[in-house]
């Protein structure tokens, strides 16, 4: 495995790739602290893949002012040992002055999917996202890139940046991968303390609750909603940012399950915010719900 630290140095290196055919290039962004929904990313990648890289870069442009830049928890050394243990080729850790030098003036803003949600709470966030993303493509110009489903709303503007840019790589979408006890992997649940750990359920509980209503029959959203709603209401530490069901392709909000759509949960447990999300798939008049 190899360490890549210059944006120069990968390009050259995946020019060199797509010039001999060595096969498909695969790549997975992080922004490092790896942890097991990381980890089933780079396995996806590798089943099927000739190369892996995989980028470790703490985009500061996708943190707002008040936001954990400065505290975003930093492992290289042993997410680089676990890299290597799972037979990743190269692994792109840039600089941030490097990524961005002085007079970089370029933004990506992907219209409506930005402004809502996640995007409302955190200005910025998605045009951060989606510019980093569209360099990292740039510099190693993969066949195809894995984004967990954890993010959503991240990977559908990735999605509609990669078709609507017309970039020809395979956005592929991998599974959330839990805790035994339903807690959605992530690098912030470092900042849970043990009391805040225990609350920090609540957001799947919350998911589990809806998933009940829709199994007894339930299609009117605000009933859906009100389901995940009363289970974090009676979690003292927990602080909801927002509990929504939209719809899969455009993000808007619907009345009721008619398509596939998305319940979306943001929570504030602490000073600490995490997201979850179930998808609610809709095939011939039958509901499923997939956490
Ligand atoms: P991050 O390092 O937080 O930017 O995440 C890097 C990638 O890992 C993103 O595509 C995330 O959606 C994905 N990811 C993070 N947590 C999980 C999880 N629990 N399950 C699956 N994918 C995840």
């Amino acid at each position: 495995m190899r360490i890549i630290s210059t944006p120069g140095e990968m390009s050259r290196l995946a020019r060199a790739i797509r010039r001999e055919g060595s096969g498909r290039h695969s790549l997975v962004p992080t922004m490092g602290a790896l942890h097991e929904g990381h980890v089933s990313l780079v396995r996806a990648a590798r089943d099927g893949s000739t190369i892996v890289t995989v980028s470790i870069f703490v985009n500061p442009t996708q943190f707002g002012p008040n936001e954990d830049l400065a505290r975003y928890p930093r492992t290289f050394e042993a997410d680089c040992a676990a890299l290597q243990g799972l037979g990743v080729d190269y692994v792109f850790a840039p600089a941030a002055p490097d990524m961005y030098p002085d007079g970089f003036r370029t933004s990506v803003h992907v219209d409506g999917l930005r402004d809502r949600l996640e995007g409302q709470v955190r200005p910025g966030h998605f045009d951060g996202v989606a510019t980093v993303v569209l360099k990292l493509f740039a510099i190693a110009q993969p066949d195809a890139a894995f984004f967990g489903r954890k993010d959503a709303q991240q990977l559908r503007i990735i999605r509609q940046m990669t078709s609507d840019l017309d970039l020809g790589i395979e956005i592929v979408g991998c599974p959330i991968v839990r805790e035994p006890d339903g807690l959605a992997g992530s690098s912030r649940n470092a900042y849970l303390s043990p009391d805040e750990r225990r609350a920090a359920t609540v957001l799947s509980r919350a998911l589990r609750a809806a998933a009940d209503a829709i199994g007894r029959g339930i299609r009117a959203s605000a009933e859906i909603v009100a389901a995940a709603d009363a289970v974090i209401k009676a979690e003292p530490m927990a602080r909801p940012d927002y509990v929504e069901l939209v719809d899969a392709d455009t993000f808007d909000r619907v009345g009721s399950i008619e398509r596939t759509a998305l319940l979306l949960l943001a929570v504030r447990i602490g000073s600490t915010r995490l997201i979850d999300n179930a998808v609610i798939n809709v095939r011939d008049g039958e509901v499923n719900v997939e956490r």
